[in-house]
């Protein structure tokens, strides 16, 4: 299959059976945004892809040191280590919610803190690093091939900012730090004197600590491509003196609302939890577009996806029979394009709008795509005994034609977030998915 590479800006065959990927987890300070989710489930979807095919190791990290946390713990009135555990078990709840299963091992940053300091030690040694007052810092000009993977060397709007190192004493204003002198808590000792890693050290400590000098594929939303990335690929190279670092560099595009990217600094974002009335449909929804291009969240889109969900699980209702083979070949070739979910989409819903005509179903296909998809099964609706009684009373009141009594009955259930749909067996009732309430609404 062919994926595309930031670094090379082109589509390549992935070869090997056997796959080293890491992906940037979350810095855990505060709820996860559906943003979040659109990279994660993503990453996942792709692992689970892959591996029909190939053996993959998957890791993801755990930013549980940063300023923000310290921030947040100072406010909260305790200790960051402890609202990084917080946040991360929040986290965890979200990811198994919408079925993210696939890694291996999520790796936390303080528990690289040997890992981060001899990579510092090497940088140091090998002359790409220096200490003034406040740490250590990597020197970008000492790298002559800094710049490689995003083609630039300065920042730009859109790009992950949060962690920039100010300090005059820097050679550049590019340079950023790896090892932050400190004596607020939490800090660890090192050859430098008590401290804490910066930012883009701990990626690297933790990739070469499980995959070696170089591995197949680091991902990440694209607004970690630079400084983020960059500075990744600086540091392991001149620590190594190998290039590539990374075979294929793969980027998230962003969710957006409105045409700007979600993000807790702008104050547009839309958390898991509020949308989680059902993953399966949020999961479905990040999965529609292709994983590339912007994506914007709208309630009205939502809906769409929505009705599309009701159409599989129709086709789910049928019995089998469906011949799906030529369906199949073009799905898997559009996957197999740079993971084209649009196109495979596209396909499934053709295949689907033929069974639902000929009433027939082929239940083996769509158990086997729901292996990375896990948004066709349908959930276990739990309808609510108040509910099918009002249902059943208003079934009674259209059959004897009492219109009027049965629409109000009608609206009684929609107030409490269900919808009937009228079919020869009567008014048949189901949960409204796509009801949240958007706080800026
Ligand atoms: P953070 O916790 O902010 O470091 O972000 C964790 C991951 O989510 C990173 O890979 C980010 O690039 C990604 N991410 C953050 N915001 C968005 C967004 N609006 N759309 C897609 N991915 C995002």
């Amino acid at each position: 299959m062919k994926i595309y590479d930031t670094r090379t800006k082109t589509k390549k065959i992935l070869r090997g059976k056997n796959i080293k990927m890491f992906v940037c987890g979350p810095t855990v300070y505060d709820w996860s945004h559906i943003g979040h989710a659109r990279t994660y489930v993503f990453y996942d979807f792709f692992v689970k892809y892959l591996r029909r095919k190939k053996q993959v190791t998957y890791i993801q990290n755990i930013t549980d040191i940063d300023d923000k946390i310290i921030n947040r713990a100072k406010e909260s009135k305790i200790s960051p280590l402890q609202l990084a555990r917080q946040w991360e078990k929040e986290y965890m709840k979200d990811m198994a919610t919408l079925k993210i299963t696939a890694v291996d091992r999520y790796e936390r940053a303080t528990d690289h803190i040997p890992e981060i300091i001899s990579q510092t030690e090497r940088l140091i040694e090998k002359g790409y690093a220096y200490q003034i007052s406040d740490g250590i810092y990597y020197d970008v000009s000492k790298f002559k091939r800094y710049g490689q993977l995003s083609g630039r060397t300065n920042l730009k709007e859109g790009d992950s900012v949060s962690r920039v190192d100010h300090n005059k004493e820097k050679h550049q204003p590019a340079d950023f730090c790896l090892w932050k002198l400190s004596k607020e808590k939490p800090y660890w000792p090192s050859p430098w004197g008590l401290g804490r890693p910066g930012w883009h050290i701990e990626d690297t400590a933790i990739s070469e600590k499980y995959f070696g000098s170089s591995y197949d594929i680091h991902g990440g939303a694209r607004d970690l491509i630079f400084p983020h990335h960059e500075a990744e690929v600086a540091q392991m190279e001149a620590i190594t003196g190998k290039t590539p670092f990374v075979r294929f560099w793969v980027h998230t595009g962003f969710l957006t609302v409105e045409g700007a990217k979600m993000s807790k600094s702008l104050k547009n974002f839309i958390t898991i939890r509020e949308v989680n009335s059902s993953p399966r449909l949020l999961r479905y929804y990040l999965l529609r577009a292709h994983y590339r291009s912007p994506l914007d969240f709208h309630p009205r889109l939502l809906k769409e996806a929505e009705n599309d969900l009701h159409k599989i699980d129709e086709f789910w209702n049928h019995p089998d029979g469906l011949k799906t083979k030529l369906y199949e070949e073009k799905f898997y070739q559009a996957l197999d394009d740079d993971l084209n979910t649009p196109r495979a989409l596209a396909i499934l819903f053709q295949m689907i709008k033929e069974g639902n005509k000929k009433k027939l179903s082929n239940k083996k296909f769509l158990q086997e795509i729901d292996q990375f998809f896990n948004f066709l099964e349908p959930e276990k609706q739990i309808i609510p005994e108040e509910i099918k009684k009002l249902n059943k009373k208003r079934n009674e009141y259209r059959e004897i034609r009492q219109w009027s009594k049965a629409d109000e009955i009608r609206e009684k259930i929609e107030k409490m977030g269900y919808e009937i749909k009228d079919t020869h067996q009567g008014g048949v009732v189901r949960k409204v998915i796509t009801s949240y309430n958007h706080r800026n609404e």
